[in-house]
Protein backbone atom coordinates (compact mmCIF):
# COMPACT_ATOMS: atom_id res chain seq x y z
CA UNK A 1 0.00 0.00 0.00
CA UNK A 2 2.80 2.18 0.88
CA UNK A 3 3.41 2.67 -3.08
CA UNK A 4 0.22 4.14 -3.57
CA UNK A 5 -0.27 7.90 -4.05
CA UNK A 6 -2.51 8.56 -0.66
CA UNK A 7 -4.25 11.10 -2.96
CA UNK A 8 -5.55 9.60 -5.73
CA UNK A 9 -3.95 5.69 -5.70
CA UNK A 10 -1.78 5.20 -8.23
CA UNK A 11 1.30 4.82 -8.10
CA UNK A 12 3.45 7.79 -8.10
CA UNK A 13 5.36 9.18 -11.67
CA UNK A 14 7.26 11.97 -9.58
CA UNK A 15 7.25 11.09 -6.18
CA UNK A 16 7.37 13.53 -3.12
CA UNK A 17 6.21 12.94 0.41
CA UNK A 18 2.78 14.34 1.87
CA UNK A 19 2.35 15.45 5.72
CA UNK A 20 -0.64 14.24 6.94
CA UNK A 21 -0.69 16.22 9.46
CA UNK A 22 0.92 19.56 8.19
CA UNK A 23 4.11 21.54 9.39
CA UNK A 24 1.85 24.89 9.85
CA UNK A 25 -0.62 22.52 12.41
CA UNK A 26 2.56 20.98 14.33
CA UNK A 27 3.86 24.49 14.59
CA UNK A 28 1.21 25.94 15.57
CA UNK A 29 0.32 23.81 18.33
CA UNK A 30 3.62 22.98 20.69
CA UNK A 31 7.48 22.02 19.25
CA UNK A 32 7.71 20.89 16.00
CA UNK A 33 10.23 18.31 17.16
CA UNK A 34 8.26 16.41 20.00
CA UNK A 35 7.03 13.24 20.00
CA UNK A 36 3.27 12.70 19.13
CA UNK A 37 1.15 9.81 20.28
CA UNK A 38 0.01 7.29 17.00
CA UNK A 39 -2.07 5.03 19.17
CA UNK A 40 -1.03 1.31 20.08
CA UNK A 41 1.44 -1.09 18.12
CA UNK A 42 -0.77 -4.04 16.27
CA UNK A 43 -0.17 -7.93 16.68
CA UNK A 44 2.38 -8.50 13.51
CA UNK A 45 4.20 -5.06 13.20
CA UNK A 46 7.43 -4.04 14.79
CA UNK A 47 7.36 -3.21 19.01
CA UNK A 48 4.86 -3.38 21.65
CA UNK A 49 2.77 -0.99 23.17
CA UNK A 50 2.22 2.69 22.67
CA UNK A 51 3.34 4.38 19.45
CA UNK A 52 5.24 7.38 19.82
CA UNK A 53 7.82 9.34 16.99
CA UNK A 54 7.69 12.91 15.76
CA UNK A 55 4.51 14.35 13.58
CA UNK A 56 7.27 14.43 10.74
CA UNK A 57 7.49 11.05 10.53
CA UNK A 58 4.10 10.28 9.91
CA UNK A 59 4.62 11.22 5.85
CA UNK A 60 3.56 9.21 2.99
CA UNK A 61 4.00 8.73 -0.62
CA UNK A 62 2.35 11.08 -2.71
CA UNK A 63 2.51 12.20 -6.62
CA UNK A 64 4.04 16.20 -6.82
CA UNK A 65 0.73 16.96 -8.36
CA UNK A 66 -1.41 15.55 -6.24
CA UNK A 67 0.55 17.27 -3.51
CA UNK A 68 0.51 20.33 -5.49
CA UNK A 69 -3.05 20.71 -5.53
CA UNK A 70 -3.73 19.68 -2.21
CA UNK A 71 -1.11 22.04 -0.50
CA UNK A 72 -3.47 24.99 -2.05
CA UNK A 73 -5.80 23.92 0.26
CA UNK A 74 -3.89 23.43 3.16
CA UNK A 75 -2.49 27.28 2.82
CA UNK A 76 -5.52 28.07 2.19
CA UNK A 77 -7.08 26.83 5.11
CA UNK A 78 -4.41 27.69 7.38
CA UNK A 79 -5.63 31.21 7.95
CA UNK A 80 -8.99 29.93 8.57
CA UNK A 81 -7.89 27.49 11.82
CA UNK A 82 -6.59 30.99 12.96
CA UNK A 83 -9.55 32.33 12.88
CA UNK A 84 -11.35 30.14 14.87
CA UNK A 85 -8.73 30.43 17.27
CA UNK A 86 -8.90 33.75 17.51
CA UNK A 87 -12.79 33.91 17.50
CA UNK A 88 -12.71 36.05 14.47
CA UNK A 89 -15.84 36.28 12.40
CA UNK A 90 -15.52 33.55 9.05
CA UNK A 91 -17.65 33.41 6.16
CA UNK A 92 -19.39 30.54 5.18
CA UNK A 93 -17.04 29.65 2.46
CA UNK A 94 -14.45 29.44 5.14
CA UNK A 95 -16.21 27.43 6.90
CA UNK A 96 -16.78 24.99 3.70
CA UNK A 97 -12.93 24.68 3.21
CA UNK A 98 -12.41 24.01 7.25
CA UNK A 99 -14.74 21.09 6.65
CA UNK A 100 -12.82 20.00 3.11
CA UNK A 101 -10.07 20.10 5.18
CA UNK A 102 -11.12 18.12 7.94
CA UNK A 103 -11.96 15.06 5.33
CA UNK A 104 -8.19 15.59 4.04
CA UNK A 105 -7.25 14.87 7.30
CA UNK A 106 -9.99 12.09 8.66
CA UNK A 107 -9.09 9.83 4.97
CA UNK A 108 -5.57 10.73 5.25
CA UNK A 109 -5.20 9.73 9.04
CA UNK A 110 -6.96 6.10 8.38
CA UNK A 111 -4.72 5.56 5.28
CA UNK A 112 -1.97 6.36 7.68
CA UNK A 113 -2.91 4.01 10.72
CA UNK A 114 -3.80 0.91 8.05
CA UNK A 115 -0.35 1.68 6.85
CA UNK A 116 0.93 1.93 10.81
CA UNK A 117 -1.13 -1.36 11.72
CA UNK A 118 -0.28 -3.33 8.33
CA UNK A 119 -3.77 -3.54 8.19
CA UNK A 120 -4.25 -5.89 10.58
CA UNK A 121 -8.08 -6.09 10.44
CA UNK A 122 -7.80 -6.92 6.40
CA UNK A 123 -9.76 -4.06 5.28
CA UNK A 124 -10.09 -3.52 1.75
CA UNK A 125 -8.54 -0.14 0.92
CA UNK A 126 -10.67 0.81 -1.45
CA UNK A 127 -10.62 4.59 -1.22
CA UNK A 128 -8.12 7.26 -1.27
CA UNK A 129 -8.43 11.12 -0.37
CA UNK A 130 -9.39 11.88 -3.68
CA UNK A 131 -12.63 9.38 -3.66
CA UNK A 132 -14.15 10.46 -0.15
CA UNK A 133 -13.47 14.32 0.20
CA UNK A 134 -16.65 16.23 0.24
CA UNK A 135 -18.64 12.97 -0.69
CA UNK A 136 -20.87 12.67 2.24
CA UNK A 137 -22.91 15.03 4.46
CA UNK A 138 -20.73 16.21 7.38
CA UNK A 139 -21.38 17.74 10.97
CA UNK A 140 -19.07 18.84 12.96
CA UNK A 141 -19.45 19.52 16.90
CA UNK A 142 -17.03 22.82 18.01
CA UNK A 143 -16.39 23.34 21.64
CA UNK A 144 -13.99 25.13 23.68
CA UNK A 145 -11.75 24.94 26.67
CA UNK A 146 -10.01 26.62 29.32
CA UNK A 147 -6.69 25.08 28.15
CA UNK A 148 -3.60 27.29 28.20
CA UNK A 149 -0.73 25.27 26.57
CA UNK A 150 -0.78 24.60 22.88
CA UNK A 151 -1.46 21.16 21.98
CA UNK A 152 -2.95 18.56 19.21
CA UNK A 153 -4.49 15.46 19.54
CA UNK A 154 -6.62 12.73 17.75
CA UNK A 155 -9.10 10.51 19.30
CA UNK A 156 -11.49 7.30 18.17
CA UNK A 157 -8.90 6.88 15.32
CA UNK A 158 -7.19 3.54 16.74
CA UNK A 159 -10.62 1.53 17.00
CA UNK A 160 -11.47 -1.08 14.34
CA UNK A 161 -14.52 0.98 14.01
CA UNK A 162 -12.03 3.76 12.36
CA UNK A 163 -10.45 1.21 10.73
CA UNK A 164 -13.60 -0.61 8.82
CA UNK A 165 -15.14 3.09 8.17
CA UNK A 166 -13.12 6.78 8.97
CA UNK A 167 -16.66 8.03 9.09
CA UNK A 168 -16.21 9.44 13.08
CA UNK A 169 -12.90 11.22 14.76
CA UNK A 170 -12.18 13.65 17.51
CA UNK A 171 -9.39 15.79 17.33
CA UNK A 172 -8.24 19.16 19.62
CA UNK A 173 -6.32 21.71 18.45
CA UNK A 174 -5.17 24.06 21.22
CA UNK A 175 -8.01 25.10 23.37
CA UNK A 176 -10.70 23.91 21.16
CA UNK A 177 -12.48 20.47 20.62
CA UNK A 178 -14.04 19.21 17.46
CA UNK A 179 -15.88 15.94 16.78
CA UNK A 180 -15.98 15.18 13.04
CA UNK A 181 -18.60 13.04 11.68
CA UNK A 182 -19.18 12.15 7.49
CA UNK A 183 -21.68 9.68 6.54
CA UNK A 184 -23.46 8.90 2.69
CA UNK A 185 -27.21 10.88 3.55
CA UNK A 186 -26.37 11.43 7.37
CA UNK A 187 -29.00 14.67 7.29
CA UNK A 188 -29.73 14.95 3.47
CA UNK A 189 -33.41 13.61 4.17
CA UNK A 190 -34.37 15.95 7.00
CA UNK A 191 -32.43 18.66 5.34
CA UNK A 192 -34.66 19.14 2.53
CA UNK A 193 -32.36 17.43 -0.03
CA UNK A 194 -33.11 14.24 -2.20
CA UNK A 195 -32.01 11.17 -0.45
CA UNK A 196 -31.96 7.24 -0.94
CA UNK A 197 -35.15 5.94 -0.42
CA UNK A 198 -33.57 2.44 0.62
CA UNK A 199 -29.70 2.09 1.19
CA UNK A 200 -28.77 -1.42 0.17
CA UNK A 201 -25.52 -2.66 0.68
CA UNK A 202 -23.69 -4.36 -2.65
CA UNK A 203 -22.53 -7.75 -2.74
CA UNK A 204 -19.91 -7.08 -4.35
CA UNK A 205 -18.09 -4.27 -2.62
CA UNK A 206 -18.18 -2.41 0.45
CA UNK A 207 -20.72 0.14 -1.72
CA UNK A 208 -24.12 0.54 -1.50
CA UNK A 209 -26.70 1.76 -4.10
CA UNK A 210 -30.58 2.61 -3.96
CA UNK A 211 -33.37 4.76 -4.88
CA UNK A 212 -32.65 8.41 -5.40
CA UNK A 213 -35.82 10.10 -4.29
CA UNK A 214 -36.94 13.98 -4.41
CA UNK A 215 -36.22 15.72 -0.94
CA UNK A 216 -39.09 17.24 1.17
CA UNK A 217 -37.54 20.51 0.39
CA UNK A 218 -38.29 21.88 3.98
CA UNK A 219 -35.71 21.57 7.06
CA UNK A 220 -37.00 19.20 10.03
CA UNK A 221 -35.85 19.64 13.06
CA UNK A 222 -33.41 18.03 14.52
CA UNK A 223 -31.23 17.39 11.76
CA UNK A 224 -30.27 13.86 13.41
CA UNK A 225 -32.65 11.57 15.75
CA UNK A 226 -29.55 11.57 18.02
CA UNK A 227 -29.35 13.24 20.91
CA UNK A 228 -26.03 15.64 20.69
CA UNK A 229 -24.69 16.83 24.04
CA UNK A 230 -22.55 19.90 23.24
CA UNK A 231 -22.28 23.73 24.76
CA UNK A 232 -20.82 24.85 21.61
CA UNK A 233 -22.11 24.54 18.31
CA UNK A 234 -22.88 21.89 15.95
CA UNK A 235 -22.23 22.42 12.14
CA UNK A 236 -23.61 20.86 9.26
CA UNK A 237 -23.10 21.08 5.60
CA UNK A 238 -25.10 18.29 2.60
CA UNK A 239 -22.87 17.21 0.22
CA UNK A 240 -23.89 15.87 -3.02
CA UNK A 241 -21.07 15.88 -5.25
CA UNK A 242 -21.96 12.05 -5.01
CA UNK A 243 -19.20 10.16 -6.72
CA UNK A 244 -21.87 7.38 -6.73
CA UNK A 245 -24.06 8.81 -8.95
CA UNK A 246 -21.88 9.83 -11.55
CA UNK A 247 -24.64 10.93 -14.36
CA UNK A 248 -26.14 14.24 -14.99
CA UNK A 249 -29.38 12.24 -15.19
CA UNK A 250 -29.05 10.25 -11.85
CA UNK A 251 -28.11 13.76 -10.47
CA UNK A 252 -31.60 15.29 -12.06
CA UNK A 253 -33.40 15.06 -8.26
CA UNK A 254 -30.99 17.81 -7.53
CA UNK A 255 -32.02 20.48 -10.42
CA UNK A 256 -34.52 21.89 -8.41
CA UNK A 257 -34.93 25.39 -6.63
CA UNK A 258 -34.46 23.99 -3.24
CA UNK A 259 -31.64 22.49 -3.55
CA UNK A 260 -29.95 25.68 -5.75
CA UNK A 261 -31.55 28.45 -2.88
CA UNK A 262 -29.48 26.47 -0.34
CA UNK A 263 -26.49 25.62 -1.92
CA UNK A 264 -23.34 27.24 -1.28
CA UNK A 265 -21.48 25.61 -4.49
CA UNK A 266 -24.04 24.19 -6.52
CA UNK A 267 -21.86 23.25 -9.61
CA UNK A 268 -19.49 21.80 -6.94
CA UNK A 269 -21.85 20.12 -5.09
CA UNK A 270 -21.82 21.87 -1.65
CA UNK A 271 -24.59 22.69 0.43
CA UNK A 272 -25.00 25.68 2.59
CA UNK A 273 -23.90 26.07 6.19
CA UNK A 274 -26.33 25.22 8.88
CA UNK A 275 -25.11 26.50 12.73
CA UNK A 276 -26.98 25.12 15.58
CA UNK A 277 -26.19 26.85 18.79
CA UNK A 278 -27.96 26.95 21.89
CA UNK A 279 -31.16 25.17 19.95
CA UNK A 280 -31.26 27.42 17.50
CA UNK A 281 -30.49 26.43 13.61
CA UNK A 282 -28.96 29.16 11.59
CA UNK A 283 -28.65 28.82 7.69
CA UNK A 284 -25.50 29.91 6.18
CA UNK A 285 -25.11 30.87 2.37
CA UNK A 286 -22.38 32.46 -0.01
CA UNK A 287 -20.31 35.35 1.26
CA UNK A 288 -22.71 35.49 5.00
CA UNK A 289 -20.79 35.73 8.32
CA UNK A 290 -20.86 32.70 10.71
CA UNK A 291 -20.78 34.87 14.39
CA UNK A 292 -21.78 31.48 16.33
CA UNK A 293 -18.50 30.50 17.24
CA UNK A 294 -17.59 33.99 18.85
CA UNK A 295 -18.14 33.84 23.07
CA UNK A 296 -18.56 30.01 23.36
CA UNK A 297 -18.99 28.62 26.97
CA UNK A 298 -15.46 27.80 27.97
CA UNK A 299 -15.46 24.04 29.18
CA UNK A 300 -12.80 22.62 32.12
CA UNK A 301 -10.54 21.45 29.32
CA UNK A 302 -9.24 17.84 30.94
CA UNK A 303 -13.16 16.77 31.46
CA UNK A 304 -14.39 17.84 27.57
CA UNK A 305 -11.26 16.34 26.32
CA UNK A 306 -12.18 12.88 27.60
CA UNK A 307 -15.87 13.62 26.97
CA UNK A 308 -15.38 14.37 23.70
CA UNK A 309 -13.52 10.95 22.74
CA UNK A 310 -16.50 9.00 24.52
CA UNK A 311 -18.63 10.75 22.56
CA UNK A 312 -17.02 10.38 19.72
CA UNK A 313 -16.54 6.22 20.09
CA UNK A 314 -20.29 6.68 20.75
CA UNK A 315 -20.80 8.49 17.16
CA UNK A 316 -18.85 5.72 15.36
CA UNK A 317 -21.33 2.64 17.83
CA UNK A 318 -24.52 4.38 16.49
CA UNK A 319 -23.71 4.71 12.65
CA UNK A 320 -22.88 0.76 13.09
CA UNK A 321 -26.67 0.94 14.17
CA UNK A 322 -27.74 3.06 10.60
CA UNK A 323 -26.10 -0.26 8.50
CA UNK A 324 -27.54 -0.01 4.83
CA UNK A 325 -29.56 -2.89 3.92
CA UNK A 326 -28.24 -6.32 3.34
CA UNK A 327 -30.69 -8.34 1.19
CA UNK A 328 -28.52 -8.52 -2.05
CA UNK A 329 -26.23 -10.38 0.47
CA UNK A 330 -25.55 -14.17 0.69
CA UNK A 331 -25.68 -15.40 4.28
CA UNK A 332 -22.26 -15.78 4.89
CA UNK A 333 -21.77 -12.32 3.45
CA UNK A 334 -24.34 -10.99 5.96
CA UNK A 335 -22.93 -12.43 9.04
CA UNK A 336 -19.17 -11.33 8.15
CA UNK A 337 -20.36 -7.55 7.95
CA UNK A 338 -22.50 -8.36 10.84
CA UNK A 339 -19.60 -9.93 13.11
CA UNK A 340 -17.48 -6.85 12.20
CA UNK A 341 -19.20 -4.22 13.27
CA UNK A 342 -20.48 -6.61 16.37
CA UNK A 343 -16.33 -6.69 17.06
CA UNK A 344 -16.09 -2.59 16.45
CA UNK A 345 -19.35 -1.95 18.74
CA UNK A 346 -17.54 -4.25 21.17
CA UNK A 347 -14.17 -2.69 21.65
CA UNK A 348 -15.82 0.80 21.30
CA UNK A 349 -17.81 0.24 25.02
CA UNK A 350 -14.27 -1.36 25.84
CA UNK A 351 -12.71 2.15 25.56
CA UNK A 352 -15.95 4.14 26.31
CA UNK A 353 -16.26 2.30 30.20
CA UNK A 354 -12.33 3.20 30.26
CA UNK A 355 -12.40 6.58 29.61
CA UNK A 356 -15.38 6.65 31.71
CA UNK A 357 -13.79 5.86 34.63
CA UNK A 358 -11.18 8.87 34.37
CA UNK A 359 -13.86 11.15 34.71
ZN1 LIG B 1 -1.57 11.13 -6.92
Amino acid sequence: MSKYCIFCGNKPQEKSREHIIPQWLIELTGDPKRDAFFGYHKPGTKGEGVRKYPFKHFTFPACVTCNTNYGRLESEVKPVVEKILDETTLSSEDMSMFLEWIDKVRIGLWLGMQQLDKNYLDVDVNFHIDKRIGQYDRLLIIQKTDRISPRINFGATDTPAFSYTPSVFAFSINNYNFISVSSAFLFSRRIGFPYLKEMILSPDSDEFSGELVNGIKRVMKPLIRRAIPNNGVIVYQPQFRNGMLRTEDELSEYNCDYVRTHALDYQKGDGNIFCEKNGVLNEYGSNDEINDLQGLPVNDDYQLSIKSIIEAHKWQNWLHTQLPDMKLLTLEQKKFVKSRFALATRVNNLWINKLEEML
